[in-house]
């Protein structure tokens, strides 16, 4: 299996650029205010073109997770027990992660998450991933 990085286009280049600075940005509507994830060139609620980008806070609530016992990608093959999750910010958008420093039978729904920039895991790509905070 290949892993195969994220592909990072014209229109999500901000969210990656962000991420390699240590900062969470995201997509904000400039007509109706509605927060936007995935990187869109327009806001699904709305319509709106060119929605504005915003730095926000990485901390984040636990919203679902699952463990990865067959690896979904070599990037991860070393990893133990990849613990993939879904993680809610304060302003409500969930992002698809995965969670380290933490065992699988200590993960809780709704528990506190910090980010973590993960530079390591691809050349120039930087992942947010989270931990328990
Ligand atoms: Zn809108």
């Amino acid at each position: 299996m290949t892993g195969a990085p994220p592909i990072v286009t014209e229109v999500s280049r901000p969210w990656w650029e962000a991420l390699a600075r240590g900062e969470v940005c995201v997509q904000q509507c400039t007509a109706c205010d509605h927060w936007i994830f995935y990187p869109r060139p327009f806001c699904p609620r709305c319509g709106a073109r060119d929605p504005a980008w915003r730095t926000v806070d990485g901390a984040a609530t636990l919203y679902t997770w699952s463990v990865a016992r067959v690896p979904v990608a070599a990037a991860f093959a070393h990893l133990d027990e990849p613990i993939l999750a879904v993680a809610e910010l304060a302003i409500g958008i969930r992002v698809p992660t995965s969670l380290c420093d933490i065992a699988p039978q200590d993960v809780r729904i709704g528990m506190a998450l910090a980010p973590v920039f993960d530079g390591g895991t691809y050349p120039g790509i930087t992942l947010l991933r989270y931990r328990p905070a």
